[in-house]
């Protein structure tokens, strides 16, 4: 029994030392392309059980667009929520991509002494992609405050212009790195994202754009989402857990103050193609924008200072991926999981669906709700349920559902296919949105309603069909 313990000693003690003495180390520097995708390949293969690294696609420059995973849920595990971090997709804005390396290297050597670390770690799945835009760093120069060479892509587009818009026909030429973020999206579901940019120091949440016939007198007025709320909280978070940003201090080169430190997309400056909208109005994905330095490019030798800045906040928003609901859809006789069954929360306009597991995550803030869940061949469900302010754990909040679907009577059989259509919306459709100035495009287009009254239409129909004709 001895001699069996001193074995397990000796073998833990190997471990400990081969894995401290095999971690890579990470300096206060900027990281060119290669020293980039070395470290991560030197953590993927020192914490094989902690982290993954995969590409998301190639740039022009042939530059594979890096993402590391961070987790120790295991795979089989239903409920743990993703979230991504981005940062650098204008190749000038370099801060956020060091600040994410040193978030990657704080994750993978805290896990043992940072009860933190440990229950993120343990309890979601943390995506990182340090730089979308390799080709435009590559090009920028250390030091550039303003506007400088490297904001773009290697084809001189700005990827933060370039994505699909809800609200305007967005003409720009798809690039190959925001088509990597759409196949991002289109193949994972993402709960929480951030953007992390520099040139300034606030947090700003959706909706960066208007409707087309919106009088763009300024001031402009805040474009609301069905999610402000939540918007809004996402971005106090960061900006009250950092230490300078929510005073609101502008920066020497900003002519205008940032209440509380967090802004409105379009109240700020209004935009079309924005990586944040079309998260959120695509695939349900809630994600700010986060100016994170005053200066764009700033030297090296300020990047300790501006890690301790964000540091606290980023653990801080990543936790919020747990506040709200959260459960799985399953057929209530065979007990499978209903895969792209569309959710929506009672009174705002914004879908989500579920993953091919059956689950699906929303975040919320405390209060009363009800969820209302569609699926191709069951019947619709409503179910009422709250979002405790008491804390369960620090910062979460997470009510668990179980959500049973009854398959629709033998009639509905028939129906199935046309309900398919009308709730398999494509990839690329948008969710549905109403706002006070978004009323008209949605009077265009299917919402959940009128996918219910159609449902219910088509089912009479068929039911009157059916007994007319003696079946
Ligand atoms: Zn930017």
């Amino acid at each position: 029994m001895l001699v069996h313990s001193k074995r397990l000693w000796l073998l833990a003690s190997i471990f400990l030392f081969v894995g401290v003495f095999s971690s890579p180390t990470l300096n206060f520097q900027y990281h060119r392309y290669d020293d980039l995708s070395q470290y991560l390949h030197d953590v993927a293969a020192a914490y094989p059980n902690m982290t993954s690294l995969y590409s998301i696609g190639e740039t022009l420059r042939r530059h594979k667009l890096w993402v590391l995973e961070m987790s120790t849920a295991p795979d089989s595990t239903l409920g743990i929520p993703s979230v991504k971090l981005i940062a650098n997709i204008h190749g000038n804005e370099a801060a956020g991509r060091e600040v994410l390396l040193h978030l990657i290297q704080f994750f993978v050597t805290n896990y043992s002494c940072s009860e933190t670390v440990r229950w993120l770690l343990d309890n979601t799945r943390i995506h990182i992609l340090p730089s979308l835009n390799p080709d435009g760093f590559e090009v920028s120069v250390e030091g550039k405050c303003e506007v400088g060479p490297g904001r773009e892509n290697a084809r001189l587009v700005d990827l933060n212009r370039s994505f699909p818009d809800y609200f305007q026909n967005n003409t720009k030429p798809r690039q190959y790195e925001t088509q990597a973020i759409q196949d991002w999206l289109t193949n994972n579901t993402f709960v929480l994202s951030a953007s992390l940019h520099g040139g300034a120091l606030v947090a700003n949440y959706p909706y960066e754009n208007f409707m087309e016939n919106t009088d763009m007198t300024q001031p402009y007025p805040p474009s609301v989402s069905p999610d402000d709320d939540v918007f809004r909280h996402l971005a106090t978070v960061y900006a009250s857990t950092h230490p300078t940003m929510h005073l609101g201090y502008p920066c020497n080169n900003m002519d205008r103050e940032f209440q509380g430190g967090i802004i409105n997309g379009a109240a700020w400056y209004p935009l079309i193609g924005g990586m944040q909208d079309y998260n959120y109005i695509f695939h349900g994905c809630v994600e700010i924008t986060l100016e994170i330095s005053c200066c764009k490019y700033p030297l090296a030798r300020e990047l300790p200072a501006l890690w301790d800045e964000n540091r606290e906040a980023l653990l801080k928003y990543i936790y919020q991926v747990h506040q709200g609901v959260r459960g799985v859809v399953r057929d209530n006789t065979t007990h499978q999981p209903i895969r792209t069954a569309g959710l929506k929360i009672e009174g705002r306009d914004s879908y989500f669906r579920t993953t091919s597991r059956g689950e699906f995550w929303r975040i919320l803030l405390p209060g009363t709700y009800h969820l209302q869940v569609h699926a191709a061949g069951y019947e619709p469900q409503t179910i009422k349920f709250i979002v405790s302010p008491k804390k369960q754990k620090e910062h979460i909040t997470t009510t668990w559902l179980d959500v049973n679907m009854p398959p629709v009577v033998r009639q509905a059989t028939v129906v199935s296919d046309q309900v398919l259509l009308l709730t398999n919306l494509p990839e690329e459709a948008p969710m549905q949105h109403s706002t006070t100035t978004q009323k008209m495009a949605n009077s265009a287009r299917l919402n959940f309603m009128d996918i219910s009254l159609l449902i219910s239409g088509y089912i009479t129909f068929s039911v009157v069909y059916l007994l007319s004709n003696g079946c």
